[in-house]
């Protein structure tokens, strides 16, 4: 067992129960740096998972004993699973599993038969991401947030934790990150193209609705709590914004 340090983790992994797949994986993650941990079924998986944490785990949707969307959930709800990023494995290049897979907060997904140069390049974008989307948004001023006016929302930048209306919202990278920019620049409009550029680390690899489902499931979260205000606006056409007038109540 490895002991707590600040070197990098290298940990990667791999849910999936078909050997060939998982062998593949590990081959190419192995050559590229990382120390791939193959689980055959989700049970494994929470075990290896709660014994140490990896930097990244590659989830299949379909594992013999829990699909991988529950497995999912429950990884993320490990002692310090929300913070580790997720790409899931979808047998079929199926609409379905990508959406549930983003709107769960996924950091990517994707789809078999992969390329497996793709893949590593997959784990590597989504491990930089993460990584940036730790350190920018709390490396910001939280500017409006030293203004007298009551304010609905508070961002921690240090815990990565934004509270609405006094409410800890339970956030993934990346409605967090969208959020953090939001709420730094209240009223200043986002176009798609700037959310995938400053939320995302590798736009060519995004889609405008990558950036429409993250504000989706962003915004139920923020009903949850105030069913009332609706605090993102939408401009047709063009992107998103956070609304300057909010109520200092829900
Ligand atoms: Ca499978």
């Amino acid at each position: 067992m490895n002991a707590p340090s600040l070197a990098f983790n290298s940990r990667i992994l791999i849910a999936e129960d078909e050997p060939g797949i998982a062998d593949t994986l590990q081959y190419v993650l192995r050559s590229d740096g990382f120390s791939p941990v193959w689980c055959p079924t989700a049970q494994e998986a929470i075990a290896q998972f709660s014994r140490e944490a990896p930097a990244l785990a590659i989830l299949d949707v379909g594992l013999p004993d829990l699909n991988g969307f529950e497995l999912f959930k429950r990884l993320q709800a490990l002692p310090g699973g929300a913070a580790v990023p997720m790409i899931f494995l979808t047998a079929r290049s199926d609409e379905i599993d990508r959406v549930v897979g983003l709107e769960l907060g996924a950091d990517d997904y994707i789809a078999k038969p992969f390329s497996p140069r793709e893949l590593v390049a997959r784990v590597r974008t989504v491990l930089r991401r993460s990584a940036r989307a730790v350190v920018s948004p709390s490396a910001a001023p939280p500017a409006p947030m030293a203004s007298s006016a009551p304010q609905p929302f508070l961002l921690d930048g240090e815990r990565r934790q934004i509270r609405y209306y006094g409410r800890a919202l339970e956030l993934s990278r990346y409605e967090y990150g969208l959020l953090c920019l939001f709420v730094q620049r209240p009223g200043r409009v986002y176009t798609r193209d700037e959310l995938l550029e400053m939320v995302w680390d590798d736009p060519g690899d995004s889609f405008d609705r990558t950036v429409d489902a993250h504000i989706k499931t962003l915004r139920a979260k923020l009903k949850a709590i105030a069913p009332e205000v609706e605090p993102i606006r939408t401009l047709r056409g063009t992107g998103y914004a956070l609304n300057e007038e909010l109520p200092a109540t829900p």
